[in-house]
């Protein structure tokens, strides 16, 4: 028998997606979500509820590292560019667990919520896994093709409360709003909304640069026309 296991990110997208699988294949699927341990508080409470309307226990792996801790350990802040947090807390813990329940391959799918606006990144996605002989679907990317939608659409649709950031404007609710692939407008808005999380992350990244012995950080400041590294510090600094 096949295994389609949807990789449910807490999202609105990811929700959708199972969704579908869901109609599809009830008795062939398993939902896993990667706890990266930044997780806004309100994900643990809409994954309750998705478990309940799912009518299925979603499964939740960790690494048991922050980013932050990964950042330490590999020696590299992430950043726009390169996400040594995703790789580690999400797509190794997800190898070791297939590894781990020696699932084969070949009746494995593992299942992603990208959307029809991103869907060049299913075909890497895609290919990445093919290499490792394992197949995937995006049933968002299926006809009709989901395009995202808005959080009163969702929560009027399914009558159920999205996640909280949503709300608060963050366009995808991961890492607690604090994703390193995120730009200064999103740091600036996680300040305005968490301020007491930023500094957090102010902190954690300080301690990684003393570490570091290096002018590393996760944002560049690219203004006059020269990029340099623009620490969450002197960030805040500039925001207030
Ligand atoms: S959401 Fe962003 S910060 Fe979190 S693991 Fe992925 S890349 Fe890293």
């Amino acid at each position: 028998m096949v295994m389609y296991i949807s990789l449910f990110s807490g999202g609105i997208s990811s929700f959708e997606s199972t969704c579908r699988l869901l109609d599809e294949f009830p008795n062939e699927t398993r939902i896993w979500f990667f706890d990266t341990k930044i997780e806004d508080q309100d994900t643990y409470r809409f994954i309750k509820d998705c478990e309940v309307f799912f009518n299925m226990k979603i499964e939740i792996y960790s690494d048991g590292r922050n980013p932050w801790q990964v950042f330490r350990d590999e020696r590299y802040i992430g950043n726009s560019r390169i996400t040594p947090c995703n790789k580690l807390l999400k797509r190794r813990v997800l190898e070791n667990k297939l590894h781990e329940e020696e699932f084969d391959n070949e009746r494995i799918i593992l299942v992603f919520g990208i959307s029809g606006d991103e869907d060049y990144r299913g075909k890497r996605i895609s290919e990445g896994w093919r290499r490792k002989n394992i197949y995937t679907k995006f049933p968002l990317l299926e006809n009709p093709i989901y395009y995202g939608q808005g959080y009163e659409e969702f929560e009027r649709k399914y009558n159920l409360i999205s996640p909280r950031l949503y709300k608060l404007g963050f366009k995808h609710n991961n890492c607690g709003g604090a994703c390193v692939k995120a730009g200064i407008k999103q740091w600036t808005h996680l300040y305005d909304n968490f301020p007491n999380i930023y500094l957090w992350h102010e902190e954690q990244e300080k301690i990684t640069r003393q570490l570091l012995q290096k002018d590393v950080s996760i944002l560049r400041d690219r203004n006059g026309g020269i990029t340099k590294p623009l620490t969450l510090e002197a960030l805040r600094r500039r925001i207030e």
